[in-house]
């Protein structure tokens, strides 16, 4: 984050660093939100966005691509954070 002043020395504004990169490693975006466990290649996890009890996310951090088999979501990383933003910003959680 950057503070800008103007050459009179006034408040000018403030520069936010910029969120997330799209290219971010899905592994480490999921990850940071859900717990994942490593199987052989990929990533299992319980899904955030259906009632899960086993988990039915699947991970593939070759291909950057999640699936779920319970609800069928499924997408790159910025699918799961379009999802995850619908499912815990619409306040019913
Ligand atoms: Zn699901």
């Amino acid at each position: 984050m950057a503070t800008w002043f103007r050459k009179d020395g006034r408040f000018w504004g403030v520069v936010v660093d910029a969120m997330a990169t799209p290219d971010e490693d899905i592994i480490a975006i999921i990850g940071s939100r859900i717990e994942l466990t490593k199987r052989g290649s990929r990533y299992t996890g319980r899904c955030p966005f259906h009632k899960d009890t086993i988990p039915s996310l699947f991970v593939n951090p070759k291909t950057q691509y999640f699936l779920c088999f319970g609800c069928r979501a499924e997408g790159g990383a910025s699918e799961f954070l379009r999802l995850w933003k619908a499912n815990h910003e619409s306040g019913n959680a």
